[in-house]
């Protein structure tokens, strides 16, 4: 049996919106076998103008693959506070505190490009450093409040990341965790890299990216575009997109696989979201030389 909207009866079946935080307007799709919630975000908000948000299974499922056996096969008791945990932010002292360009890939950067132009990219960017020059690529969102912040090694000469022991990336909101500076249940919620600048800039076309390099780096070179990125592959979902709305939005992936994921996101996301989309195949074009399976990003492609 499909999943299918919770059937109304009483205000115990309507919940928290996760999108506009309205309460008791949220219904949630429940799995066909277990009659089960699928996920707190998995529903429909019945404030159709002011609100819109519609998050189907379908959806979701795509966004994360892993999840369909647990869901679908298994019996998960549903935990109604998930729904009311809001989301957490760190002090913007941590940004204004670790904005520096003393980072290996500032480094980088000002081998090739002009240092002018590369303090502005950062300043937009608010780019951090550690004591061990380590880049921090801060997640701002649209409203100026901080997520989380990405910290991340790089070759200063050639610009490839470096990987720490455990393979494992660096969050700012593990670090001060582990300090004791913020609750150990912080409630991560990120936002795509670069969020911030779509308040700054209402009339630029935005471009979408997977790494935060190329982001940067494709800043610098093409300024008319506001450059975003996902983090990672999976980084492209509606949950982070509704900030797009009605926005103009190029999407560049990587090459291999990811375009093909992408494009069926971008179709998934369409439907839900107004927004002027297209999935560029420059990446595809350019590469018809190179192997198609290295995986290569645009920044591999912006140094040629
Ligand atoms: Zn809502």
């Amino acid at each position: 049996m499909k999943p299918y909207l919770q059937k109304y009866k009483g205000p115990s079946t309507k919940h928290t919106c996760p999108n506009c935080g309205a309460k008791k307007r949220f219904t949630l799709y429940v799995d066909g076998e277990t009659h089960q919630p699928i996920h707190p975000t998995v529903g429909i908000c019945d404030r159709v103008n002011k609100c819109g948000y519609h998050y189907p299974p379908r959806m979701y499922f795509a966004d994360n693959p892993g999840n369909i056996k647990e869901s679908y096969q298994s019996y998960k008791p549903y935990n109604p506070p998930d729904i009311e945990t809001p989301v957490d932010y760190i002090s913007f002292n941590y940004v204004i505190k670790s904005k520096s360009t003393e980072s290996n890939f500032i480094d980088f950067l000002k081998k090739r490009f002009p240092v002018e132009r590369i303090r502005q990219v950062s300043d937009e960017y608010m780019l951090g450093a550690t004591k061990s020059r380590d880049v921090i690529f801060w997640q701002i969102d649209f409203t100026g409040k901080v997520r989380t912040g990405k910290i991340m090694q790089y070759d200063p000469l050639i610009g490839k990341r470096i990987h720490n022991k455990s393979g494992a990336i660096n969050w700012v909101h593990n670090k001060l965790k582990q300090q004791g500076k913020i609750s150990q249940n912080f409630n991560l919620a990120q936002c795509l890299f670069g969020e911030h600048l779509l308040k700054c800039y209402p009339q630029k076309v935005v471009a979408i990216v997977e790494s935060e390099k190329t982001a940067v780096l494709a800043s610098v070179l093409y300024p008319e575009y506001i450059w975003l990125s996902t983090g990672t592959l999976n980084g492209l979902t509606l949950d982070k997109c509704f900030v797009l709305e009605k926005r103009t939005v190029i999407i560049f992936p990587d090459l291999g696989k990811a375009h093909t994921i992408w494009k069926q996101k971008a179709d998934e996301i369409s439907k839900f979201l107004h927004w002027n989309v297209k999935v560029s195949d420059l990446l595809p074009k350019i590469a018809t030389q190179y192997a198609d399976n290295e995986g290569l990003d645009l920044a591999d492609f912006l140094l040629i």
